[in-house]
């Protein structure tokens, strides 16, 4: 894993956690409704995600 791959990581692993701990005490993102402030937070997550697992595939990693 280059420096690259691993700083992609690292935002996508941050994203993850700020995402997880928003949805912990929101109601309406753990109903999958997300509310206007946990909208952005989950998009950039699910962006990185789609980012990370791209380049996983291109480089014939897993996931
Ligand atoms: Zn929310």
């Amino acid at each position: 894993m280059n420096n690259r791959n691993d700083a992609l990581f690292i935002a996508y692993m941050r994203a993850f956690e700020e995402s997880s701990k928003h949805t912990a005490v929101c109601v309406e993102c753990q109903d999958g409704d997300a509310c206007a402030e946990g909208d952005p937070i989950h998009a950039e997550f699910h962006g990185l995600q789609d980012a990370w697992t791209k380049k996983a595939r291109v480089e014939g990693k897993k996931p």
